[in-house]
């Protein structure tokens, strides 16, 4: 299939075509170690409150250095960790780690309201896996300020299974953990589980942020109105220009994140941004 393809897309098909096949036991074995030896790390994306332009939290974003490979994509190493059940450890890694990391901020950085992070969560996790455990043992052993460890999901999720996933969110909101809604607008029955879930937050999808079709203007105002009368904070995913920061002010949205206000970073750098924030 892929060989019909020329030069540009064949490139472009490399990175999936490793992950089917035999290759794909490899990269389950090297997942495997990499989970074990901590190879995988976490970067943190800065979330920003538009009213105040300054940082309100982070998502945290896996990442997979590869000693041979390089630089292996979320995506790609996610799915594979999702086929093959290593979500499972890799998951409550991430929740783990960003709990901690978290906490340690919290208490050198005090802000009112308190700084938030929030992690991604697969369906296999949430419904192979008693997430609840997860969260209700990260949440007994760190320090938090109630409501600052997001959770994010994805309409997809939610849609596979909702009658046993609203069980599980609303458990996890009585530990004490908060609940995104991800990508929101790429899903089909948006409106019908926003009324169903306990979420405090819905993120807008990067392709009403910067997509550029006649209609997008006005889909963005009707989400941002949305998340308001429904009493969720709303955050603007993949803001990339001035232009867009201005566009979510002019509308009222919360936060925004992307690459206008930051990149990803490792948690040192993150310490040195929020230090010289603190000192203007
Ligand atoms: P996502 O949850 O929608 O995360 C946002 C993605 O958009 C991230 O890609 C981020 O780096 C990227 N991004 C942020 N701002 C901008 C921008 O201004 N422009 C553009 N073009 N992109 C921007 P990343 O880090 O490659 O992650 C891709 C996906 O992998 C995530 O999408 C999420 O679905 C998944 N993922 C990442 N970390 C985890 C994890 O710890 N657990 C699980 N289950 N999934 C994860
Ligand atoms: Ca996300
Ligand atoms: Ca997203
Ligand atoms: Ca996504």
């Amino acid at each position: 299939h892929a060989k019909r393809l020329g030069g540009d897309r064949l490139e472009a098909f490399r990175p999936s075509l490793r992950t089917h096949g035999g290759d794909a036991l490899t990269m389950e074995a090297d997942l495997r170690k990499a989970i074990e030896k901590e190879e995988i790390r976490i970067l943190y994306q800065p979330i920003l409150s538009i009213a105040e332009n300054r940082i309100a939290g982070f998502e945290a974003l896996v990442r997979w250095d590869h000693p041979k490979r390089g630089r292996v994509p979320p995506q790609e190493f996610i799915s594979i960790a999702e086929r093959t059940g290593l979500i499972i450890p890799l998951g409550l890694f991430v929740l783990d780690k960003t709990a901690r990391q978290l906490s340690q901020w919290q208490e050198e950085f005090e802000q009112d309201p308190p700084l938030f992070a929030s992690v991604n969560v697969s369906s296999r996790q949430l419904i192979r896996h008693d997430l609840i455990n997860d969260v209700k043992s990260v949440m007994s052993r760190v320090d938090l300020a109630r409501g600052s460890l997001k959770i994010e999901v994805t309409e997809s999720l939610v849609m596979e299974n909702p009658e046993y996933t609203a069980k599980v969110l609303i458990r996890i909101k009585e530990l004490g953990a908060s609940l995104a809604l991800d990508d929101f607008g790429t899903g089909y029955s948006s409106l019908s589980y926003l009324q169903r879930f306990p979420f405090d937050t819905i993120k807008i999808d990067q392709s009403f942020v910067r997509g550029d079709g006649k209609e997008r203007p006005l889909l963005l105002k009707t989400i941002v109105g949305l998340g308001r009368d429904l009493g969720m904070s709303v955050v603007a995913e993949g803001v990339e220009t001035e232009e867009q920061a201005k566009e979510l002010k002019l509308l009222g949205c919360d936060y925004a994140q992307g690459f206008h206000y930051g990149q990803p970073i490792p948690p040192e750098e993150v310490r040195r941004l929020l230090d010289r924030r603190q000192r203007v």
